[in-house]
């Protein structure tokens, strides 16, 4: 019996863990649930899977959930930041999933590896802002970091039965979002709907867009830097636009390993909680026979600069990754409140990185600074 926190878990991934959950009540149980502001919701999962204690954003949700519950059924309810933190370092949980959205992760995803917890990780977020520390932290402490993220579970299931010094190059899938062919000069009129209107995965609001501008895929090379210690110089970027190659992996002697299925997250997600065994997830196989062709094609950074943004990042690393997270957050919700343009996206997060003074090695405190300068900066520019 594994013994699960999972954060965000009124969210995309966090439902989809907890229907991983129902099919498997033999291999786990839910002992912490946290969420940001979706009560109802959370007070379903509170009634069915009975968590020893939950969290939410703040403490006038945290009355409001109460006077929901009933007083037999009710877990321990903390809020805020120490109550996240306390969700992830809960007495008894083996493994924590990190399924918040954003730079609200980190913290916890500390929390929990400090506690020695292992980590199922889908907030690349946090890898991004403070990588290295995240994963000297994780060494330190000798707590597996599971990538829950497809292209980074595929690359992990590619890897595994290999050496990781013979990986000489990784292939990072992109589906090339919703706006895969639209000419440059139609950015501008792009509408919050047809942003979230993903061709083939369906996400949370922030990772949509994000696929949207490619921004997904430049935070997603970031974190495979610090998850396979690989430099971006050997990370290509591939847009694959049937999602079937979740990602892959280039080896020395020329053999290149592929992991596929249909575009689903839940065999990624039950990989991390339940690895190294693997568990039914009552999906079907891609139908190989009618999809007939997987293609492939190189990602148009004219278009899309995001990717350029992030591999700036990964070359001038310290505070600057977390500085183009933190840009790049301000301007997907601004984007969302129909405050800025579709093509304002790229502007802004580049706009607010030239502007950075890039500080190096930063320690925790660093990196949280460079964030707040960042929502500030990105902030005033949208003014
Ligand atoms: P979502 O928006 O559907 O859910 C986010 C969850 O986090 C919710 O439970 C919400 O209540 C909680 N939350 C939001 N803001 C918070 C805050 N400030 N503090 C605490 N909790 C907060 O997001 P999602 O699509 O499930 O994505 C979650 C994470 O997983 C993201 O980092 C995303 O990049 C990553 N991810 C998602 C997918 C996917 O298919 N959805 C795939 C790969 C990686
Ligand atoms: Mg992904």
């Amino acid at each position: 019996m594994k013994h699960l926190s999972i954060l965000g878990a009124t969210g995309s991934i966090g439902t989809s863990a907890l229907e991983i959950v129902c099919m498997h009540p033999d291999r786990f149980r839910v002992n912490a649930l946290t969420a940001a502001s979706n009560l109802p919701l959370l007070s379903r999962q509170i009634q069915q899977f009975r968590p020893d204690m939950v969290a939410v954003l703040d403490e006038d949700k945290a009355r409001e959930l109460a006077e929901m519950l009933n007083p037999d059924a009710r877990p321990r309810i903390l809020f805020g930041p120490s109550g996240y933190a306390a969700a992830a370092a809960w007495d008894g949980v083996d493994t924590v999933l990190l399924a918040m959205v954003g730079a609200a992760g980190l913290k916890p995803a500390l929390a929990a590896i400090e506690a020695g917890k292992d980590i199922a990780l889908a907030n690349k977020e946090t890898l991004v802002m403070a990588g290295d520390i995240v994963m000297a932290k994780a060494r330190e402490k000798n707590v597996a970091v599971l990538p829950v993220d497809s292209e980074h579970s595929a690359m992990f299931q590619c890897l595994l039965g290999n050496q990781t010094k013979d990986a000489t190059q990784l292939f990072l899938t992109a589906s090339g979002g919703p706006f895969r062919n639209t000419p440059r000069a139609k950015f501008a009129g792009i509408t919050r709907e047809d942003a979230l209107n993903h061709p083939n995965w369906s996400m949370g609001n922030k990772i949509s867009i994000d696929s949207a501008t490619l921004m997904n895929k430049g935070l997603e090379l970031i974190e495979a830097v610090h998850l396979f210690g690989i430099s971006h110089q050997n990370i290509q970027v591939l847009i694959h636009p049937q999602s079937i190659v979740h990602s892959m992996v280039g080896f020395a002697d020329g053999s290149v390993m592929a992991q596929m299925g249909v575009p689903d997250m839940k065999p990624a997600i039950s990989f991390a909680l339940s690895f190294p065994e693997r568990l039914d997830t009552g999906l079907v196989f891609p139908d190989f026979a009618a999809l007939g062709a997987l293609t492939f094609h190189s990602p148009d950074l004219s278009r899309f600069p995001s990717l350029t943004f992030a591999r700036k990042a990964c070359e001038r690393k310290g505070t600057l990754p977390a500085v183009m997270n933190a840009a790049n957050e301000v301007a997907v919700q601004a984007f969302l409140d129909r405050r800025i343009r579709f093509s304002d996206i790229f502007t802004l997060v580049s706009t607010t990185m030239s502007a950075h003074t890039c500080i190096d090695n930063p320690d925790l405190s660093g990196i949280i600074e460079a964030d707040r300068w960042a929502r500030e900066k990105a902030g005033s520019l949208i003014k």
